[in-house]
């Protein structure tokens, strides 16, 4: 286990030698201590990245798509080792921590392979004494400050296409989940990614770090995941130095399942959308929205399917929901139930925080359906971030589409529908940077994954997000 800091290809610790401890959700087991470092540490981070800038971009292509290549392989070869870690740090089963280092993987995959393809253009001139070529540039040092809730592949997704085009980066993780970045860190020098490319930082305070990566004009562009709140302080920083920014903020998700829906199919992604992570990610469905002519049958059947999920801790094999990742979170998804109850709104399944056996934390919150949800409830306005699934009722499509736009976020919204008309009308009106039509698990390695409004803006995924960490250069050539 790696629990120092990667700076220039160099593992440390803090100045002051300080550290703080990562616990396991499930236990509170302290599973190691990781250096608590701040402005100077950062600053040297910093350093490194802009010293490693230079002869990284100027490698040809196919020399950096090369060790990206054989991170990707690692990861795979190693995914036993890093799903352990990850599950232990983050809470997740194993089965969905192995899920996410191939999902991780598949990111540094696609970006060692878009690589080649970072194209320029040429564009016709007004006059035959002249030319004019656009070149697509790194934009440089590039910073990452990454959730816990995925802690390996909301790193991946972030450098893996910065480091493509020839950007270096700096890292700096979540504080409840450094092991899994460290983890990655070490696969990086073993895949051959010169010193300095990439960097990670690890610390307690966030803010320090974060102020300091702003207030350094090298950074040129800073990746973000997290709240929306934090999103709102991390632009106003950036307005000193016009950093670039791609904000991944909060969702808020609608499912909504028509009366013409395959029910089967819209059970199914309703599952795989809000249980994975025990609904801890910023894509789960968070509002789900029934025509009322199915409504008594669709409910019947998620009862059916939640009936089979198992709560556990990461080492258990039949887990299939762990536990949240701290006791805010556990009071934030009570305080969405109580919410509920007090307004009408009944519990047909869960509704209680539980610890599932002795050595246990009382995290693990039970699978809950919320019938007789309505708007202004706090579940319909907010993220509830745990395996709760809010139902309200709806008549016609108008009515459904109005409730899914009903909200400041717009990251994912799925819909269930067997009508290729209503798909395509729905898929058009919905104001969101990604909707699942048929669909409950769309993120991929290859789409522009982002959202609208107070989600942000900027795309992870495929050509898009290499697009993003280039700057456009046009040259007007005079003959
Ligand atoms: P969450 O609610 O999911 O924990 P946060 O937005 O608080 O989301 O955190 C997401 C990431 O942002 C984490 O790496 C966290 O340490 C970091 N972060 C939180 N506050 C700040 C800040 N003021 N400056 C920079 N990074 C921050």
């Amino acid at each position: 286990m790696h629990t120092r800091n990667l700076i220039g290809g160099e593992w440390v610790g803090a100045e002051s030698g300080a550290v703080f401890p990562v616990r396991n959700p499930a236990t509170d087991e302290t599973l190691a201590e990781v250096p608590d470092c701040g402005t100077t540490e950062t600053a040297r981070a910093i350093d490194a990245a802009a010293a490693a800038f230079e002869g990284w971009r100027a490698l040809p292509a196919h020399e950096r798509s090369a060790p990206l290549r054989r991170l990707s392989d690692l990861m795979l070869a190693e995914v036993e080792p890093l799903a352990t870690l990850l599950s232990r740090e983050q809470g997740k089963p194993l089965a969905e921590a192995r899920g996410e280092i191939r999902y991780g993987a598949s990111f540094v995959e696609w970006a060692a392979e878009e690589a080649k393809r970072v194209y320029g253009e040429t564009i016709p001139a007004s006059t035959p004494g002249k030319r004019i070529v656009v070149l697509r540039q790194p934009v440089g040092v590039v910073a990452a400050i990454t959730p816990w809730n995925f802690p390996n592949a909301m790193i991946t997704r972030k450098i893996a296409p910065a480091l493509a085009v020839g950007c270096t980066a700096v890292v700096k993780p979540a504080e409840q989940t450094p092991l899994s970045a460290l983890a990655l860190g070490d696969l990086c020098a073993r895949a051959g990614l010169p010193a300095g490319v990439v960097n990670i930082v690890t610390g307690r305070d966030p803010a320090p770090i974060g102020a300091a990566l702003f207030a350094d004009p090298r950074v040129r562009h800073v990746s973000f995941t997290g709240s929306t709140e934090v999103g709102r302080v991390l632009m106003r920083q950036a307005a000193a130095n016009i950093t670039r920014l791609s904000l991944e903020l909060g969702g808020h998700a609608p499912f909504i399942v028509f009366e013409d829906a395959d029910l089967d199919k819209a059970v199914a992604g309703l599952m795989a959308s809000k249980f994975r992570n025990a609904g801890q990610t910023c894509i789960c469905a968070n509002r789900v929205l029934v025509q009322e002519s199915i409504a008594d049958e669709f409910v019947a059947r998620l009862r059916g399917a939640i009936a089979g999920l198992q709560l556990g801790p990461w080492d258990s094999p039949d887990a299939t929901v762990g536990p949240l990742i701290d006791d805010d979170a556990v009071a934030k998804v009570e305080r969405h139930i109580a919410d509920a109850r007090a307004g009408g709104a009944s519990v047909r399944t869960g509704g209680t925080v539980i610890s599932p056996r002795a050595g246990l934390a009382r995290r693990f919150v039970e699978p809950t359906i919320l019938e007789g949800v309505k708007p202004g409830m706090l579940c319909t306005r907010e993220e509830t971030f745990g395996p709760v699934v809010p139902i309200t009722r709806f008549a016609t499509e108008a009515e459904a589409v109005r409730l899914a736009n009903d909200t400041p976020f717009g990251l994912a919204a799925y819909f269930y529908t067997r009508d290729a008309s209503r798909l395509i009308r729905v898929a058009e009106a919905l104001e969101y940077g990604v909707v699942g039509a048929n669909d409950g698990a769309p993120s991929t390695a290859q789409a522009p994954f982002g959202g609208v409004k107070h989600s942000g803006f900027g795309r992870e995924g495929g050509k898009h997000a290499c697009q993003d960490y280039t700057e456009l250069k046009y040259v007007s050539i005079g003959l």
